[in-house]
């Protein structure tokens, strides 16, 4: 799933390519992509597109003051044509779920692999109107996200770091991915409660969710949408590397898995040599 730092160069570079032009085309190839009815897609034709901007990790093309609003979730993604074919695509029989065709010619498909659908895209005359959008917390790369915002984030909720982290109505854009990367850098077990984190180490988690996301966003920005999954997986420290060793400390990268999902960490690094229990590595090993 892209987070923040993708979301961000997919922004950019869709900026570069798509503002100034003019909305030629809009089809849909999933009829359930779409989860507003009003304003109907043909209110965009014609429209310019003035702007693209990020909120957490929904991506928003203002055209004409009409916001085609998206998230790419699970296993959704955007692919670039500098020249989109001029077939139109059938619904239910591609794994393209949108399609928007520019002035120029070119356009972008957004393209869901698998069979769970969760890509989604809104269309409003307001951002807010999107709940997902209208429920975020702050972004943590504005200015005024500063060590104390996020100390008041923090203090009082008895909630593991690494969900916290997660949670968007917290804070905006960080996932899976980089919840490891940061809790990696700031040397912090999942595990730990956020309202009984020490002044230090809410220093310490501060600085490493900064500087891993503002370090992704500069690896990530220039690159063309389609290099940047595998950049964003050759990048990580700890996350999806079970098994791999660790690159501060060369002990061996552990998981604890959960039923949609695991989580990558570093013993040595983040939870004292101790090993976190795992409920099914514990199947397995019985
Ligand atoms: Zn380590």
């Amino acid at each position: 799933m892209p987070e923040l730092p993708q979301v961000q160069a997919l922004v950019d570079f869709l900026a570069e390519r798509a503002v100034g032009q003019v909305v030629a085309g809009v089809e849909l190839g999933s009829i359930s992509v779409l989860k507003t009815y009003d304003p109907p897609p043909q209110a965009l034709l014609g429209a310019p597109i003035d702007a693209v901007r990020r909120h957490g990790k929904f991506l928003d093309l203002d055209c004409d003051g009409t916001h085609l609003v998206f998230h790419l979730a699970r296993a959704g993604w955007l692919r670039w044509s500098e020249q989109v074919p001029a077939t139109v695509i059938r619904p239910g029989k591609s794994p393209i779920a949108l399609r928007v065709r520019l002035s120029d010619g070119s356009g972008f498909d957004l393209t869901e692999a698998g069979t769970k659908k969760s890509l989604a895209a809104y269309l409003v005359r307001e951002v807010r109107e999107v709940p997902g959008v209208a429920r975020l917390g702050p972004d943590p790369l504005a200015p005024e996200f500063t060590r104390d915002v996020f100390g008041g984030l923090l203090a009082g909720r008895r909630t593991q770091i690494k969900g916290l982290l997660r949670d968007q109505e917290v804070i905006a854009g960080v996932g899976n991915a980089y919840s490891d990367e940061i809790l990696h850098v700031a040397r912090m077990s999942p595990f730990a409660l956020a309202a009984s984190l020490a002044e230090a180490d809410v220093d310490r988690l501060y600085a490493a969710l900064r500087d891993t996301l503002a370090g992704a966003v500069a690896a990530a920005s220039g690159k063309p949408a389609a290099e940047l999954k595998d950049a964003k997986r050759a990048g990580m420290r700890v996350h999806g590397r079970t098994g791999a060793a660790c690159p501060e400390c060369g002990d061996v990268v552990r998981e604890v898995s959960f039923a949609d999902s695991a989580l990558q960490y570093c013993a040595t690094c983040q939870t004292g040599g101790k090993p976190l229990a795992d409920r099914r590595m514990s199947r397995l090993l019985k």
